[in-house]
Protein backbone atom coordinates (compact mmCIF):
# COMPACT_ATOMS: atom_id res chain seq x y z
CA UNK A 1 0.00 0.00 0.00
CA UNK A 2 1.18 3.61 -0.61
CA UNK A 3 1.76 5.63 2.15
CA UNK A 4 -0.04 8.67 2.58
CA UNK A 5 2.94 10.78 3.19
CA UNK A 6 6.52 10.82 2.25
CA UNK A 7 10.38 12.54 2.52
CA UNK A 8 11.27 14.87 -0.13
CA UNK A 9 13.86 17.07 -0.35
CA UNK A 10 12.66 20.94 -0.55
CA UNK A 11 14.23 23.45 -1.94
CA UNK A 12 13.25 27.23 -0.01
CA UNK A 13 16.15 29.37 -1.24
CA UNK A 14 19.12 30.20 -2.86
CA UNK A 15 22.11 29.31 -0.25
CA UNK A 16 20.26 27.18 2.19
CA UNK A 17 20.00 23.74 2.30
CA UNK A 18 17.30 21.22 0.97
CA UNK A 19 15.02 20.76 3.67
CA UNK A 20 14.17 17.21 4.15
CA UNK A 21 10.26 17.79 5.00
CA UNK A 22 7.20 15.19 4.76
CA UNK A 23 4.71 15.78 2.57
CA UNK A 24 1.55 14.52 0.87
CA UNK A 25 1.90 11.67 -1.61
CA UNK A 26 0.61 12.93 -4.45
CA UNK A 27 -2.77 12.39 -6.08
CA UNK A 28 -2.93 11.10 -9.23
CA UNK A 29 -4.93 12.52 -12.34
CA UNK A 30 -6.47 9.63 -14.67
CA UNK A 31 -3.70 9.86 -16.81
CA UNK A 32 -0.52 9.89 -14.36
CA UNK A 33 1.65 7.23 -12.45
CA UNK A 34 2.95 6.88 -9.29
CA UNK A 35 6.37 6.22 -9.55
CA UNK A 36 8.19 5.06 -6.70
CA UNK A 37 11.47 6.66 -6.67
CA UNK A 38 14.69 4.34 -6.36
CA UNK A 39 17.69 6.89 -7.73
CA UNK A 40 17.45 10.13 -8.44
CA UNK A 41 20.90 12.24 -10.33
CA UNK A 42 21.89 15.29 -9.61
CA UNK A 43 22.59 17.84 -12.12
CA UNK A 44 24.85 21.18 -12.43
CA UNK A 45 21.20 23.04 -12.84
CA UNK A 46 20.73 21.63 -9.50
CA UNK A 47 23.96 23.44 -8.26
CA UNK A 48 22.80 26.36 -10.23
CA UNK A 49 19.70 26.17 -8.14
CA UNK A 50 20.65 25.75 -4.64
CA UNK A 51 23.92 27.50 -4.75
CA UNK A 52 24.20 30.80 -7.65
CA UNK A 53 20.94 31.39 -7.78
CA UNK A 54 21.24 31.76 -11.91
CA UNK A 55 18.57 29.10 -12.60
CA UNK A 56 15.42 29.97 -10.55
CA UNK A 57 12.89 27.34 -9.96
CA UNK A 58 8.98 28.12 -10.93
CA UNK A 59 7.82 28.46 -7.31
CA UNK A 60 9.29 27.76 -3.76
CA UNK A 61 9.53 25.58 -2.19
CA UNK A 62 9.90 22.87 -4.75
CA UNK A 63 11.09 19.56 -4.82
CA UNK A 64 14.42 19.26 -6.35
CA UNK A 65 15.06 16.37 -8.49
CA UNK A 66 15.42 16.00 -12.69
CA UNK A 67 16.69 12.42 -13.05
CA UNK A 68 14.22 10.10 -12.09
CA UNK A 69 14.59 6.38 -12.16
CA UNK A 70 12.42 3.67 -9.89
CA UNK A 71 9.40 1.36 -9.89
CA UNK A 72 5.74 1.87 -10.79
CA UNK A 73 3.56 1.76 -7.74
CA UNK A 74 0.62 3.25 -8.63
CA UNK A 75 -1.87 4.06 -11.75
CA UNK A 76 -4.31 6.47 -12.50
CA UNK A 77 -7.91 5.23 -13.97
CA UNK A 78 -7.35 5.14 -17.42
CA UNK A 79 -3.47 4.16 -17.40
CA UNK A 80 -3.14 1.21 -19.69
CA UNK A 81 0.47 -1.27 -20.49
CA UNK A 82 1.86 -0.97 -17.02
CA UNK A 83 1.74 -2.94 -13.98
CA UNK A 84 3.01 -2.32 -10.16
CA UNK A 85 6.59 -2.65 -9.53
CA UNK A 86 8.08 -2.54 -13.16
CA UNK A 87 10.92 -0.93 -13.63
CA UNK A 88 11.23 2.42 -15.47
CA UNK A 89 13.15 5.37 -16.01
CA UNK A 90 11.08 8.73 -15.83
CA UNK A 91 11.63 11.26 -19.19
CA UNK A 92 12.07 14.37 -16.12
CA UNK A 93 9.53 17.09 -17.76
CA UNK A 94 5.94 17.22 -19.06
CA UNK A 95 5.48 18.27 -22.88
CA UNK A 96 1.89 19.05 -24.24
CA UNK A 97 1.77 17.11 -27.21
CA UNK A 98 -0.27 19.53 -29.12
CA UNK A 99 1.67 23.07 -29.56
CA UNK A 100 3.40 24.07 -32.82
CA UNK A 101 6.96 22.61 -31.46
CA UNK A 102 5.85 19.66 -30.16
CA UNK A 103 3.72 18.33 -33.37
CA UNK A 104 7.02 19.71 -35.63
CA UNK A 105 8.80 16.95 -33.18
CA UNK A 106 10.56 19.04 -30.65
CA UNK A 107 8.83 18.53 -27.71
CA UNK A 108 12.11 19.33 -25.88
CA UNK A 109 11.31 23.13 -26.84
CA UNK A 110 7.43 22.54 -25.94
CA UNK A 111 5.84 25.62 -25.12
CA UNK A 112 4.70 24.72 -22.16
CA UNK A 113 7.24 22.46 -20.92
CA UNK A 114 7.62 22.12 -17.21
CA UNK A 115 10.84 20.21 -16.31
CA UNK A 116 10.17 18.17 -13.30
CA UNK A 117 12.43 19.97 -9.92
CA UNK A 118 12.53 23.14 -11.95
CA UNK A 119 9.19 24.17 -12.87
CA UNK A 120 7.03 21.28 -10.63
CA UNK A 121 7.70 18.77 -8.68
CA UNK A 122 10.94 16.64 -8.67
CA UNK A 123 12.72 13.42 -7.87
CA UNK A 124 14.60 14.11 -4.49
CA UNK A 125 10.98 12.32 -3.21
CA UNK A 126 10.15 8.79 -2.51
CA UNK A 127 6.94 9.43 -4.79
CA UNK A 128 6.85 11.35 -8.52
CA UNK A 129 3.58 11.31 -10.13
CA UNK A 130 3.77 11.49 -13.93
CA UNK A 131 2.26 11.47 -16.93
CA UNK A 132 2.20 7.48 -17.91
CA UNK A 133 3.61 8.59 -21.32
CA UNK A 134 6.83 9.56 -19.82
CA UNK A 135 7.79 6.04 -18.49
CA UNK A 136 10.65 4.10 -20.19
CA UNK A 137 11.02 0.60 -19.00
CA UNK A 138 14.22 -0.27 -17.77
CA UNK A 139 15.49 -3.62 -17.79
CA UNK A 140 16.82 -5.28 -14.49
CA UNK A 141 20.52 -5.30 -15.81
CA UNK A 142 20.43 -1.74 -16.03
CA UNK A 143 20.51 -0.17 -12.89
CA UNK A 144 18.71 2.47 -11.23
CA UNK A 145 21.52 4.93 -10.64
CA UNK A 146 22.29 4.60 -14.73
CA UNK A 147 18.72 4.88 -15.30
CA UNK A 148 18.58 7.60 -13.40
CA UNK A 149 21.44 9.76 -15.36
CA UNK A 150 20.59 8.64 -18.55
CA UNK A 151 16.94 11.06 -18.12
CA UNK A 152 19.04 14.79 -18.57
CA UNK A 153 23.12 13.77 -17.99
CA UNK A 154 23.36 11.29 -21.10
CA UNK A 155 20.32 12.30 -22.83
CA UNK A 156 21.22 15.62 -23.55
CA UNK A 157 24.53 15.12 -25.15
CA UNK A 158 23.26 12.09 -27.12
CA UNK A 159 20.44 14.50 -28.80
CA UNK A 160 23.17 17.34 -29.39
CA UNK A 161 25.70 14.69 -31.34
CA UNK A 162 23.05 12.29 -32.76
CA UNK A 163 20.00 14.75 -33.77
CA UNK A 164 21.45 18.39 -34.01
CA UNK A 165 24.85 17.57 -35.84
CA UNK A 166 23.60 14.69 -36.93
CA UNK A 167 27.57 13.00 -36.45
CA UNK A 168 28.21 10.55 -38.69
CA UNK A 169 30.85 7.40 -38.78
CA UNK A 170 34.04 8.45 -39.76
CA UNK A 171 33.80 12.21 -39.17
CA UNK A 172 35.91 13.64 -36.44
CA UNK A 173 34.85 15.81 -33.58
CA UNK A 174 35.94 17.87 -31.10
CA UNK A 175 34.40 18.41 -27.66
CA UNK A 176 35.06 21.49 -25.84
CA UNK A 177 34.48 20.67 -21.88
CA UNK A 178 34.89 17.73 -19.85
CA UNK A 179 32.52 17.95 -17.46
CA UNK A 180 29.25 15.22 -16.95
CA UNK A 181 28.33 16.10 -20.25
CA UNK A 182 31.23 16.32 -22.27
CA UNK A 183 32.60 13.35 -20.96
CA UNK A 184 29.12 11.32 -22.02
CA UNK A 185 30.10 13.52 -25.47
CA UNK A 186 33.05 11.33 -25.71
CA UNK A 187 30.91 7.99 -25.25
CA UNK A 188 28.04 8.93 -27.48
CA UNK A 189 30.90 10.33 -30.41
CA UNK A 190 32.80 7.04 -29.71
CA UNK A 191 29.32 5.05 -30.39
CA UNK A 192 28.53 7.25 -33.18
CA UNK A 193 31.61 5.46 -35.41
CA UNK A 194 34.12 9.76 -34.79
CA UNK A 195 36.54 8.43 -36.74
CA UNK A 196 38.96 11.06 -34.40
CA UNK A 197 37.48 12.85 -31.00
CA UNK A 198 39.47 15.20 -29.77
CA UNK A 199 38.76 17.27 -26.43
CA UNK A 200 39.96 20.34 -24.73
CA UNK A 201 39.67 21.03 -20.87
CA UNK A 202 41.54 23.08 -18.79
CA UNK A 203 41.32 20.30 -15.92
CA UNK A 204 43.81 17.69 -16.70
CA UNK A 205 41.71 15.02 -14.32
CA UNK A 206 39.48 15.41 -16.37
CA UNK A 207 41.01 15.14 -19.71
CA UNK A 208 42.42 11.92 -18.40
CA UNK A 209 38.83 10.65 -18.07
CA UNK A 210 37.88 11.77 -21.63
CA UNK A 211 41.02 9.49 -22.33
CA UNK A 212 40.00 6.78 -20.82
CA UNK A 213 36.28 7.06 -22.16
CA UNK A 214 37.92 7.17 -25.76
CA UNK A 215 39.27 10.10 -26.97
CA UNK A 216 42.06 10.41 -29.22
CA UNK A 217 43.72 13.69 -28.18
CA UNK A 218 43.15 15.82 -25.44
CA UNK A 219 43.92 19.34 -25.21
CA UNK A 220 44.85 21.31 -22.09
CA UNK A 221 44.05 25.68 -23.21
CA UNK A 222 45.72 26.64 -20.29
CA UNK A 223 49.44 26.47 -22.14
CA UNK A 224 48.51 26.87 -26.01
CA UNK A 225 45.81 27.67 -28.36
CA UNK A 226 43.56 24.83 -28.93
CA UNK A 227 42.58 26.03 -32.21
CA UNK A 228 45.78 25.83 -33.91
CA UNK A 229 46.54 21.83 -32.14
CA UNK A 230 42.70 20.82 -33.70
CA UNK A 231 43.84 22.16 -37.18
CA UNK A 232 47.25 20.10 -37.02
CA UNK A 233 45.17 17.04 -35.74
CA UNK A 234 43.16 17.56 -38.70
CA UNK A 235 46.05 18.27 -41.41
CA UNK A 236 45.24 21.67 -41.83
CA UNK A 237 41.21 21.40 -42.55
CA UNK A 238 39.69 21.54 -38.65
CA UNK A 239 37.03 18.98 -37.63
CA UNK A 240 33.51 18.20 -39.19
CA UNK A 241 31.90 18.74 -35.62
CA UNK A 242 32.72 20.51 -32.73
CA UNK A 243 30.84 20.72 -29.96
CA UNK A 244 30.34 23.18 -26.73
CA UNK A 245 29.58 22.20 -23.36
CA UNK A 246 30.70 25.11 -21.43
CA UNK A 247 28.77 28.23 -22.85
CA UNK A 248 31.38 30.77 -22.69
CA UNK A 249 32.05 32.87 -25.02
CA UNK A 250 35.69 32.47 -25.56
CA UNK A 251 35.20 28.35 -26.56
CA UNK A 252 31.75 28.54 -28.59
CA UNK A 253 33.77 31.18 -30.52
CA UNK A 254 36.72 28.29 -30.86
CA UNK A 255 34.38 25.60 -31.90
CA UNK A 256 33.21 28.12 -35.35
CA UNK A 257 37.49 28.34 -35.96
CA UNK A 258 38.16 25.23 -35.53
CA UNK A 259 35.37 22.95 -37.98
CA UNK A 260 36.18 22.50 -41.28
CA UNK A 261 34.83 23.94 -44.49
CA UNK A 262 30.48 22.83 -44.31
CA UNK A 263 31.32 22.05 -40.53
CA UNK A 264 28.98 22.12 -37.43
CA UNK A 265 28.91 23.55 -34.55
CA UNK A 266 26.10 22.71 -31.82
CA UNK A 267 26.09 25.19 -28.30
CA UNK A 268 24.47 22.88 -25.22
CA UNK A 269 26.61 24.85 -22.24
CA UNK A 270 24.48 27.55 -21.17
CA UNK A 271 26.11 31.02 -20.46
CA UNK A 272 24.90 34.48 -20.07
CA UNK A 273 27.48 36.28 -22.89
CA UNK A 274 26.56 37.16 -26.12
CA UNK A 275 28.00 34.77 -29.05
CA UNK A 276 30.47 36.81 -30.58
CA UNK A 277 33.04 34.73 -33.56
CA UNK A 278 34.72 34.96 -36.82
CA UNK A 279 32.81 37.29 -39.73
CA UNK A 280 30.68 36.66 -42.17
CA UNK A 281 33.20 36.68 -44.67
CA UNK A 282 34.83 33.66 -43.05
CA UNK A 283 31.81 32.20 -41.62
CA UNK A 284 29.93 32.41 -45.26
CA UNK A 285 32.53 31.60 -47.07
CA UNK A 286 33.35 28.44 -44.84
CA UNK A 287 29.43 27.61 -44.47
CA UNK A 288 29.40 26.87 -41.09
CA UNK A 289 26.32 25.42 -39.46
CA UNK A 290 26.05 26.62 -35.48
CA UNK A 291 23.05 25.26 -34.25
CA UNK A 292 22.02 25.09 -30.18
CA UNK A 293 20.67 22.25 -28.48
CA UNK A 294 18.55 22.05 -25.81
CA UNK A 295 17.68 18.33 -23.66
CA UNK A 296 16.63 15.87 -24.89
CA UNK A 297 13.84 13.67 -26.43
CA UNK A 298 11.43 10.28 -24.79
CA UNK A 299 13.15 8.55 -28.21
CA UNK A 300 16.47 9.01 -27.04
CA UNK A 301 15.79 7.98 -23.29
CA UNK A 302 15.07 4.60 -24.61
CA UNK A 303 17.76 4.52 -27.27
CA UNK A 304 19.88 5.11 -24.14
CA UNK A 305 18.23 2.32 -22.25
CA UNK A 306 18.76 0.09 -24.82
CA UNK A 307 22.53 0.84 -25.60
CA UNK A 308 23.10 0.60 -21.88
CA UNK A 309 21.60 -3.01 -21.55
CA UNK A 310 22.90 -4.22 -24.19
CA UNK A 311 26.21 -3.32 -23.12
CA UNK A 312 27.47 -1.00 -25.85
CA UNK A 313 27.30 1.60 -23.71
CA UNK A 314 29.19 1.45 -19.71
CA UNK A 315 27.79 4.25 -17.75
CA UNK A 316 28.87 2.67 -14.49
CA UNK A 317 31.76 4.23 -13.81
CA UNK A 318 30.24 7.62 -14.62
CA UNK A 319 28.19 7.53 -11.04
CA UNK A 320 31.18 8.38 -8.97
CA UNK A 321 29.46 9.07 -5.63
CA UNK A 322 25.61 7.74 -4.42
CA UNK A 323 24.27 9.48 -1.02
CA UNK A 324 21.17 8.30 0.51
CA UNK A 325 18.37 10.85 0.49
CA UNK A 326 18.73 11.70 3.94
CA UNK A 327 22.64 13.38 2.76
CA UNK A 328 21.04 15.07 0.13
CA UNK A 329 22.53 18.43 0.91
CA UNK A 330 25.86 16.66 1.08
CA UNK A 331 25.90 15.26 -1.94
CA UNK A 332 24.90 18.41 -3.61
CA UNK A 333 28.16 19.80 -1.85
CA UNK A 334 30.36 16.97 -3.10
CA UNK A 335 29.24 18.11 -6.68
CA UNK A 336 28.82 22.05 -6.00
CA UNK A 337 32.64 22.35 -4.42
CA UNK A 338 33.71 19.33 -6.54
CA UNK A 339 34.96 17.05 -3.91
CA UNK A 340 36.83 13.97 -5.25
CA UNK A 341 36.21 15.14 -8.45
CA UNK A 342 33.00 13.93 -8.93
CA UNK A 343 31.40 12.60 -12.63
CA UNK A 344 28.18 12.26 -10.97
CA UNK A 345 26.15 12.64 -8.11
CA UNK A 346 23.50 10.08 -7.22
CA UNK A 347 20.80 10.34 -4.54
CA UNK A 348 19.16 6.93 -3.77
CA UNK A 349 15.77 6.07 -2.01
ZN1 LIG B 1 20.06 18.67 -15.59
ZN1 LIG C 1 4.10 21.33 -26.66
Amino acid sequence: MTPNSMMAARFYGVQEPLRLEEIPVPELREDEVLVKIQAAGLCGSDVHIVFEGVTPTAYKPITLGHEPAGVVAGMGSRVEGWEEGERVSVVPGFWCGSCRNCVTGFPNVCLSRRIYGIQAEGALAEYLAVPARNLVRLPESVPFTVGAIITDAVATPFYALSERVALKAGETIAIFGAGGLGLHGVQVAKLLGAQKIIVVDTREEQLERARSMGADLTLNPTGSPPVEAILEATGGLGVDVAAEFVGLQATISQCVEAVAPNGRVVVVGLGADPITTVPPTVFVRKQIALLGSYGFTKRGIEQLVELAASGRLNLESSITHIFPLSEVNTALKYLHEKIENPIRVAVTL
